[in-house]
Formats: C-alpha cells, sequence, structure tokens
C-alpha cells in the first residue's frame, strides 16, 4: 500500500513517515501543496494524509482539484484544534476521515487501515484467503496458523494481492502501490518477488495470468474469502 503524506511540519513529518514504513508503507513527503498536487496528479495512491494548513496552496483548495479531477482515492484530513470550520470545508472539499493535531499516531494508522478497508470492500480488519490471513493491525501474516517471515516488500507485495484478491494484477499495478518515488522502480523486480512470496505461501496461490499479471486466489478445495 503505497501512502502520500503532505505535510509541512519537518519534525511530524519524519516521525509520520517512519511510523508509516514501519507499518509496511511505501510513503510518499510532500512538504507543500503544490508538491502535494502534482504528485496526488501523476501517482497512484492507496490513502493520502493531508496537512490543511500548508504553504503555496492550502489542503481544502488541493482536495478540491483532485476531486474535480475524479480522484477518488481515500484522504484523511489533519486539522488544527479548536477549527472546527476546518473540518467541515475538508469533508465539503471530499476528505474521507480527519484527525485533530496533535494525535497519536497509533490512531492515525488505525484509521488508515479503516480507510483502506473500506475502499477495497473489506468489512473485516484481518484479510483471508483460503488459509491464508494477513492481519495489518500487526504486519504478519500466516498460512494454517503458521507465521510467515516475509521481508517488508513482500509482505507489501502480499497485503496487495489479498486487498484485491481474485482480481488479476498488472506488474505495473504492483510496481505503483509497492514502491515510494525514490525506489529503483524496475517492474522485472516484481517477478523476483512474486517468485519468493510464492516459496513462501505456496507457488498455487498466485496464478500468473500470461500477459496481463498476477491473481491471488484460494487453492482448491479451500472456501472462499468471507
Ligand atoms: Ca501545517
Amino acid at each position: 500500500m503505497r501512502v502520500l503524506l503532505v505535510e509541512d511540519d519537518a519534525d511530524l513529518s519524519r516521525q509520520l513517515k517512519a511510523a508509516l514504513g514501519d507499518a509496511g508503507y511505501a510513503v510518499d513527503h510532500a512538504p507543500d501543496g503544490e508538491e502535494a498536487h502534482f504528485l496526488g496528479d501523476t501517482e497512484p495512491y492507496d490513502v493520502v494524509v493531508l496537512d490543511l494548513g500548508l504553504p503555496k496552496v492550502d489542503g481544502v483548495s488541493v482536495l478540491e482539484r483532485w476531486r474535480r479531477d475524479g480522484k477518488t482515492t481515500p484522504v484523511l484530513i489533519l486539522t488544527a484544534r479548536g477549527a472546527w470550520s476546518d473540518k467541515v470545508s475538508g469533508f465539503d472539499a471530499g476528505a474521507d476521515d480527519y484527525l485533530t493535531k496533535p494525535f497519536h499516531t497509533e490512531e492515525l494508522l488505525a484509521r488508515l487501515r479503516a480507510l483502506l478497508r473500506r475502499s477495497a470492500g473489506h468489512a473485516t480488519s484481518t484479510l483471508e484467503c483460503g488459509a491464508l490471513r494477513l492481519d495489518p493491525r500487526a504486519a504478519r501474516a500466516s498460512v494454517d496458523g503458521e507465521p510467515l517471515r516475509l521481508t517488508s516488500l513482500e509482505y507489501r507485495l502480499l497485503h496487495y494481492l489479498m486487498m484485491h484478491q481474485g482480481r488479476v494484477i498488472s506488474r505495473t499495478e504492483l510496481v505503483e502501490h509497492l514502491y515510494d518515488q525514490d525506489f529503483d522502480r524496475d517492474s522485472n523486480t516484481i517477478e523476483v518477488f512474486v517468485g519468493r512470496l510464492r516459496k513462501k505461501i505456496g507457488a498455487d496461490r498466485i496464478e500468473t495470468v500470461r500477459g496481463l499479471g498476477y491473481r491471488l486466489t484460494p487453492l482448491a478445495g479451500e472456501s472462499e474469502a468471507a
């Protein structure tokens, strides 16, 4: 899952970037509204954390522009304490959730998980695909109850496939959602990661659809996820 963090406070940005990274997200950071609009316009994020008080272009205007252009990415806005009118204009501009500063990082992470879950149409927090389970709260996955030892990129890959299980996902889409913009993005490396993940979860769980991409499905005989 790839997140765009829009925040002009350097300390808070550093802290949130680290926390999001630890939680398994690929993170891009924009320190002002102009950069935020550009990145949101050109990169396919799964979720956006948007501070409203920003240099150059304010957060509400950025959000309004994205929504006018038809971008439906879930957006959580950060507002200053007591500024209730910010929340109203933020929601009117198309925000999906908000947090008032100061907040606990854990609460931000929980709200992002909920937004991602809702946007992918999942009702429960733990994702299941046959005997495969993934708990985004703990950033852990297991098969038949046996914990999997995954690198952070393998975890991201599995998380994305599980969020979109049953659908064919192209290599390009995976590259765009697993790596942040500073990463050396070579779509051939995706094949390597898929290969490694297959070794850990069972090769037949990830189907290669020739010329199109990959599809995660339960094994024959396992029940479909609820
Ligand atoms: Ca600010």
